[in-house]
């Protein structure tokens, strides 16, 4: 159960059980009212997590299965189908085409493919998707495997071409972003390429920096200040912005 309208920031997109302590930070999300949704990195990882969030309201996790571990953990897609029904919010999951994991990118497109195929089915589904170096790739398995009726998506710490933003929207797809994104002006130009009303918070943490440190979730205050600077709008109406965008993803995934 969550209380959106309490919220005081959203993070779309955050590894709580690869933090120190996991459910002091659970807690802490609680304490500040950062809605913040727990990805996985793996389907083993999806009972803890969802012991760890149960009885608290503004975490909610979500069943995955990265790009990163797919040519280990392959055979672990059974089981995060059949996880699916437990579930509407799915990640991380993706495709990464860096030189370290390009070998095992046939095999990431079809777990990728295959569970954004399963979402589709039961519909109804969030699913958070990690691109680095494969935007195009992913928005393929997106356009091929899913209805924008049954699958949202959202396109986590995206880095591709102003032109993959344009694509992904007409596909339907969402952002989240972090403020490491805006930390350079390339980043700015793209994340300012973006229509706001397709617009979320997220940090990755603890995998992206807040100055110095590991952010976060709390941090996507400073990222909302950084969007309302980048578009000349006030903190105020871009809070106001983010919580409607919040709300309408949200919503897809039955959390009102
Ligand atoms: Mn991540």
């Amino acid at each position: 159960m969550t209380e959106i309208l309490n919220a005081r920031g959203f993070d779309f997109h955050c590894h709580v059980d690869l933090a120190g302590d996991p459910v002091a930070l659970i807690d802490r999300c609680e304490e500040m009212r950062i809605l913040t949704l727990a990805v996985t990195t793996t389907p083993k990882a999806w009972s803890q997590n969802r012991k760890w969030t149960s009885n608290h309201r503004f975490v909610i996790p979500a069943l995955g299965l990265h790009p990163e571990l797919v040519a280990e953990r392959h055979p672990e897609v059974a089981m995060l189908e059949s996880l699916l029904p437990e579930t509407r919010f799915v990640g991380e999951i993706g495709l990464d085409a860096s030189p370290q994991y390009q070998k095992g990118l046939s095999l990431q497109k079809e777990v990728c493919g295959r569970i954004l195929g399963a979402a589709d089915r039961l519909g109804g589904r969030v699913c958070t998707l990690h691109s680095r170096r494969a935007g195009a790739e992913v928005l393929d398995l997106i356009e091929k495997g899913t209805s924008k009726d049954r699958v949202l998506c959202i396109l986590h710490w995206f880095t591709g071409t102003m032109a993959m933003v344009k694509r992904a929207t007409e596909l339907g797809c969402w952002f989240s972003v972090n403020g490491q994104m805006l930390a350079r002006e390339s980043g700015q130009k793209l994340v300012k390429s973006i229509p706001l009303n397709r617009l979320l918070t997220e940090t990755d943490a603890p995998f992206s920096k807040e100055g110095d440190r590991a952010s976060v979730p709390w941090d996507v205050s400073r990222t909302a200040e950084r969007l309302a600077a980048l578009h000349g709008l006030s903190v105020d109406k871009t809070n106001e912005m983010l919580r409607a965008n919040a709300t309408h993803v949200l919503a897809f995934g039955g959390i009102h």
